[in-house]
Formats: structure tokens, sequence, C-alpha cells
């Protein structure tokens, strides 16, 4: 068995579903389990419509659901067979009736809570899911849909559930295993639900996560991430292109890389995979025939001492300084649980005798989190920042390495510096204006004499 996990850009349209049924097609024997993710962009559409009815603009919001189930109707209605029409019609009608009560209830509250956020988004999977498996056999396939809320249960951190494993394995084993013969088992990603059956979310980008997560339930022999690049690149592509395929990559580079930036999988991803030592592949559904990305437990030898580098933008920075407390016992420990108490995870962490600087990127509680700090310390901070993060296994042990880092950011300004703890990854924090021009430099300094064949 294998899992086969399509993002949004791999499910967005009729002729990209039809590709979808193409690769699928030739793994037919391999009895894939496939994971799909909403179509396009409909999460934030969903997310978009939500903001307005809680604006209290119901009837805006309202319209922009009649898009979406025109743009569903559209696309499905171009592969789904005849006889699957008015099956097909069915699932638009209580998907959509389902999606407009919510929206109602998002007016009626005035704000979108946790539980409605995930409510509200749960929709794009599931009318993707069940579309994919109405359509999948006019193109020669048979296949079931699987609700991914019967098989994946979670903790009931609405926005950020994290799955219940030992449960979730065995709807897994119970479920899906006997669902997948004979047929192609197609389930929604990022979504599942309490052992109560409220819907939940894994959090933005989670499709990832449930395809790591169905894979060791059902024990597949490989997890296949197709999207829209040939892999994990040298470096981000929106911010440079260019970057050179990553042939092979550690679980625990890929982790780093995937935490600091890297979207082409969710941070949580591997860990499921790690486990069970289930290699994971990343491939491209416009370019099948590309080997792709292959990421497995043991670290790979690799010529470069950098595999890839990593950026995130819109980075905060925040300086705490106290003259009188800073090392004394419980401090950073009351800082920490600032932070904690306002759910926002803290990236990089410097200290100096008197201050310690960190990075966040959810800024959503930022006064509060200041308000807290100030009472205890000086805090100032920095907005409009940018993360750059150099992985690879090797970097532990290459000597030089800080060298070539400052020399090629030598006319950048370096506001931290970090070595992670796990020794795979080195950090700088540089001014958002910088970034590109930063990722550029090093970029340039570790991948220049490389040779792609050789690469890996
Ligand atoms: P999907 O919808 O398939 O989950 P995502 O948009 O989440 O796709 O992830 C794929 C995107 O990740 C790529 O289009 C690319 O812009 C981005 N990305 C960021 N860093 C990297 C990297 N190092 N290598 C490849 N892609 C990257
Ligand atoms: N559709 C969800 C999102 O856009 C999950 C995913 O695509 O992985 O975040
Ligand atoms: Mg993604």
């Amino acid at each position: 068995m294998i899992v086969m996990k399509f993002g949004g850009t791999s499910v967005e349209s009729a002729a990209a579903i039809e590709r979808v049924a193409g690769i699928i097609r030739p793994r037919f024997e391999q009895r894939p389990l496939v994971v799909v993710s909403a179509m396009g962009k409909t999460t934030n559409k969903l997310l978009a419509a939500a903001d307005k009815a809680a604006a209290g603009n119901l009837a805006d919001a309202l319209r922009d659901a009649e898009d979406l189930r025109g743009f569903h109707r559209t696309e499905a209605g171009k592969i789904i067979p005849t006889e699957s029409a008015s099956t097909m019609e069915l699932v638009l009608e209580n998907n959509f009736e389902a999606l407009e009560t919510t929206l109602e209830a998002i007016a009626t509250a005035g704000q979108i809570t946790p539980l409605l956020w995930d409510e509200v988004c749960s929709y794009g999977e599931r009318l993707s899911s069940a579309l994919v498996a109405l359509a999948l056999p006019a193109f020669g396939l048979p296949a079931a849909h699987l609700d991914a809320r019967s098989v994946l249960i979670t903790d009931s951190r609405h926005t950020q559930a994290l799955p219940l494993y030992s449960r979730t394995y065995s709807r897994f084993k119970e479920k899906a295993v006997p669902l997948m013969q004979g047929r192609v088992v197609i389930m929604g990603g990022f979504i599942g639900a309490t052992a109560d059956g409220v819907t939940t979310t894994l959090g933005r980008g989670g499709s990832d996560f449930s395809a790591a997560i169905a894979g060791a339930g059902i024990g597949a022999e490989e997890i296949q991430i197709w999207t829209d690049v040939d892999g994990m690149l040298t470096c981000d592509p929106r911010v440079l292109p260019g970057g050179h395929l990553v042939k092979n990559i550690s679980f625990a580079e890929a982790a780093e890389l995937a935490y600091f930036g890297a979207k082409v999988l969710h941070p949580a991803t591997v860990q499921p995979a790690i486990e069970k030592n289930i290699p994971v592949r990343i491939l491209n559904s416009r370019r099948p025939e590309v080997a792709g990305t292959l990421i497995v437990a043991d670290n790979v030898e690799c010529r470069n001492s950098v595999k890839s580098i990593a950026c995130k933008r819109d980075i905060t920075v925040v300086n705490i300084r106290s003259l009188r407390m800073l090392m004394a016992h419980g401090f950073l420990r009351r800082i920490f649980e600032v932070f904690d108490r306002y759910r926002t995870p803290v990236d990089m962490v410097s200290t100096s005798e008197v201050s310690v600087s960190l990075t966040i990127d959810q800024t959503q509680y930022l006064a509060d989190i200041e308000a807290e700090l100030s009472k205890i310390a000086e805090v100032t901070v920095v907005p409009n920042q940018a993360l750059i993060c150099l992985v690879g296994d090797a970097l532990r042990e290459t000597p030089g390495i800080a060298k070539r880092i400052f020399s090629a950011l030598e006319t950048v300004n370096i506001r931290m510096i970090t070595q992670g703890a796990s020794l795979l990854n080195v950090s700088v924090v540089v001014d958002g204006a910088d970034l590109v021009r930063g990722v550029e430099a090093l970029h340039q300094e570790f991948f220049r004499d490389l040779d792609p064949e050789v690469f890996q």
C-alpha cells in the first residue's frame, strides 16, 4: 500500500484532476490511499467568506459560497460521468447547505470562533474528496470515498488539532484498509474529528500531515506528496528562482526546513513517518516523470555541507531586557510562560547577560504578550524581519561555515544568529528588505560550484 497526497494546485480544475487520475493509474497495483487538499484556493475563499459573515455582511458571504458552488459544479461536471451526476448534485447540495448554516452561525456570533473556523474550512476537503472519488471511475479507476472525520480522531484543540494516534491508527486499520480492496480510496486531508464527532483541522497546510498519519495508520510502504514543484529545492522558488533539486534528504533535515519556512512540506508531516520508518517522496504532479526528493530516515552522504536554504518573511523580533532579573532563577520560565499562555510559538532564541531576543511569526496576541512581559522587563518589538535558515547534516562537522556565511552577508546587517541545538541548522535574522539579497548571496556562496547531476 502507498499513500498519495495531492495538494490544492494538483486538484485545482477538471484538467488537474484528470492528470491526477493519470498519475494514479500506473500505481493502482500498489494499492494507493489518496489524500486530497481543497481544490485550488478554496480554503482561502472559505475564510474570506467567513470574515465577511463575522463582519456582518452575511449576504456577501453567501454570495461567495454561491461562487464556490458554481466553481465546484463546473469543474466536477466536466469529468464526473453522467451516471453519477445526481450523486454529485447531492454532494454539492449537502455541503453547501451546511456551509450556509455555518456562515449564518458565524454572522450570529459576530466572530469566527476556533470551532467555527474548523467547521467552515472543512468544506474544501469534504467537497474535493467526494468529487474526486466520483470522477475517478471515468478514468478507469474504481474508487471509494472515505470521510476523514471517521478515521482521523483528534484532540479538541480547534485550528491546530493533534491526532490521538492509537485510536486513529486502529480506525485506519478497521475502516480504510478493508475499503482499499480493489479500489482507490480518496480521503480529504487537513480535517479530522474529535471522539465526539466534532470537526477539527490540523492547521493550514495540514493535508501533508494527514497523508503521513494515514501512511502510518495503514502501514504504507511509501508516502508520496504530489505538489507543484519538482521536490525540495535548494531555496524557496518564490524568493529566488533557479534552485537545484535536492534528491535525497534526511527526515531531520526535512523537518528543520519545513519548520523554517519550506512550505513544500508541513512541519509536522515527517513525525508519523519517522516513527514507522516510512520513506516520504515529494513529486511534481505536472512533471510526474521527475524522480523528486526522497526523504529517508538516515542521513545521506552529500558532498555539499548545506542541503537547502529556507526562509520566513514577516518575522517579529522581541527583545526582552532586564538588568536585575535575567539570570535569576525562574526568569526564562516566566518569559516562556507568557508565550505559552498566548499559544505563540517561539522560533529562535538568543541570550546575553542582560537580555533575551526571540523571534515569532504569529503576532495575533503580540500586544497582550508585550503588556505582560512589560511587567517584568523592558520590551522592544522589531517587526518586518526575515529569517534565513541554512540546513545540512554536515554543518556540524564542517569547519569554516560561519566564516562563509558572514562573508557572503558582508553588506547585510545581521540582527540575530543561532546554530540550532540539533546542530544541523544555522539561522540568521535580517531586515525584511534584505531577505532576497541575503538568500541570493548565500545561495551563490554555497551552491555556486555545484554539479546538479552529482548533488544529492
Ligand atoms: P501544496 O498545495 O501542493 O501543498 P504548497 O503550496 O503547500 O503546495 O507547497 C509547495 C510550494 O512550496 C511550492 O510551490 C514553493 O513555492 C514552496 N516552497 C518553499 N520552499 C521550498 C523549497 N525549498 N523547495 C520547494 N518548494 C518550496
Ligand atoms: N486546504 C488546506 C489549506 O489550504 C490544507 C492543505 O492544503 O494542506 O491550508
Ligand atoms: Mg502544502
